[in-house]
């Protein structure tokens, strides 16, 4: 079958599914500029991932914040969200997609317009206070004095998203394997199930019954193992013809 055929019959299969779940990862945010943390274009390869590791951060904060600032803060920033997120939050205005659970951090979800986004990975537009969990918005203000202080106890404060070393926040965990639960076709955009345990996520939906629809420019961990119908392209591309085709419906 050619790629088109594919997508026609992805969307044959979510236009009658009653409970669609997306699944997302860095991929999707790839062309919205924002860089994958592994991979050879990967952050990874010019920055030290102990920066983002829990037990580094609380001995030198002073050296992991400056390098947090400019890749989380001052780099998300300028990102859009470009036409996969954008088709993503079309979709849940529709009534197709019930939800999102997503492994980025990059608040493009939600800047697309979808409402219902689980941030597996928690998100970067608030920190925490390691001491007190107080939390604080991100500003421009609390970002200019590097590293941030609490403005209850002082003590330093960590973005509210998973570093090395610590869990998956509770409520976004639960909710995300009700949705693996429930859902009847789960979405897989951009990414390769190489994280753990996120990428148990979907291989729970699998088990539970639901078809697995993957887009991703490569085969991934998933093709091999779970994926029903694999849509090898960019993300943008394919969730544009997708939801093209089932706006058609
Ligand atoms: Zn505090």
């Amino acid at each position: 079958m050619n790629i088109k055929d594919e997508i026609h019959r992805a969307a044959e299969i979510i236009a009658s599914a009653k409970h669609v779940t997306a699944f997302t990862g860095a991929g999707i945010s790839v062309e919205s500029g924002i860089p994958p943390f592994r991979g050879k274009q990967g952050i990874w390869n010019t920055v030290d991932p102990q920066i983002l590791d829990i037990t580094f951060f609380q001995q030198h904060p002073e050296v992991s914040w400056p390098l947090i600032k400019e890749i989380f803060f001052n780099r998300f920033r300028d990102a859009e969200p470009n036409t996969a997120h954008i088709a993503l939050a079309a979709l849940e205005q529709q009534g197709i997609i019930k939800a999102i659970i997503t492994q980025n951090i990059d608040g493009l979800h939600q800047r697309a317009g979808s409402k219902h986004v689980l941030e597996f990975h928690g998100n970067s537009h608030q920190l925490v206070c390691l001491q007190c969990r107080e939390t604080v918005c991100v500003t421009d203000k609390i970002l200019s004095n590097v590293p941030p202080r609490c403005p209850r106890c002082n003590a330093v404060l960590k973005p509210d998203f998973v570093f090395f070393g610590e869990s998956i926040p509770e409520l976004a965990a639960s909710r995300s394997y009700k949705e693996a639960k429930d859902a009847n076709v789960f979405l897989l955009v951009g990414t390769t199930g190489l994280i753990q345990p996120a990428s148990l996520v979907p291989m729970d939906a699998k088990s539970y019954g639901a078809t697995i629809i993957e887009i991703n420019t490569e085969h991934s961990s998933y093709t091999r193992s779970i994926t029903d119908i694999f849509l090898q392209g960019r993300s943008t591309e394919i969730m544009k013809e997708l939801h093209h085709e089932l706006s058609m419906k």
